[in-house]
């Protein structure tokens, strides 16, 4: 007897998310099947509700539901600085220390020729034409301190280059290679009190 298909057919959508291999979408499958209806639903419920509800903020591409995102909209936060991250996990990151007041961008991702990603895939655009806007006075690089990291951080400094605007990378207290949201709180505030002209 074969699996049922509407099983198939589960095992295969959940494979499609990103870290998911075909044994792990399968474990989640039966344990879907085995938990009780009304977890299932409330999960189902969850991401259609999540997928409505959340956009990204037509200015700092970060995952927000409102438009523009609360902290954009924020007239008591410093609007000339961007704190230029890779992921809205980073930005949460940083906002839990409670030590930065400025605005951020989110890249979703870095430069990496190796796994095809150039800037044209990243929000980059955005972010020059919101420099080119004359908005910020000072860009913070907070990218993880990776080897991508480093050199999307090379290539927004030399892109901003000619534009009225400060450019500072976070300190080195984020251990190389590693990336901000495995940062502790206090790591992470000395990275962004530490920041230097880039
Ligand atoms: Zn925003």
């Amino acid at each position: 007897m074969n699996q049922p298909d509407t099983l198939t057919r589960l095992i295969k959508e959940l494979a499609k998310i990103p870290g998911i291999g075909p044994r792990t979408a399968e474990r989640m499958a039966f344990y879907m099947l085995n938990a009780p209806k009304a977890d299932v639903t409330a999960l189902s419920q969850a991401i259609v509700n999540a997928k409505n509800s959340v956009k990204f903020c037509s200015v700092c591409c970060n995952l927000s539901d409102t438009e523009p995102c609360g902290i954009c909209a924020d007239s008591a936060r410093a609007q000339g600085t961007i704190c230029v991250v890779e992921q809205p996990n980073d930005l949460w990151s940083i906002e839990k220390t409670g030590i930065y007041k400025g605005t951020y961008h989110v890249l979703y991702g870095h430069i990496s020729p190796l796994e095809g990603v150039g800037p044209e895939n990243l929000t980059i655009a955005k972010l020059l034409q919101r420099v080119k806007n004359g908005g910020p006075k000072e860009i913070i690089i907070a990218t993880n301190p990776t080897l991508e990291g480093d050199g999307t951080a090379l290539y927004l400094k030399q892109a901003c280059h000619g534009y009225d605007v400060t450019i500072s990378r976070i300190a080195r207290g984020v251990p190389s290679g590693s990336t901000l949201s495995y940062a502790t709180k206090s790591t992470l505030s000395e990275a962004i009190m530490g920041r230097q002209d880039f």
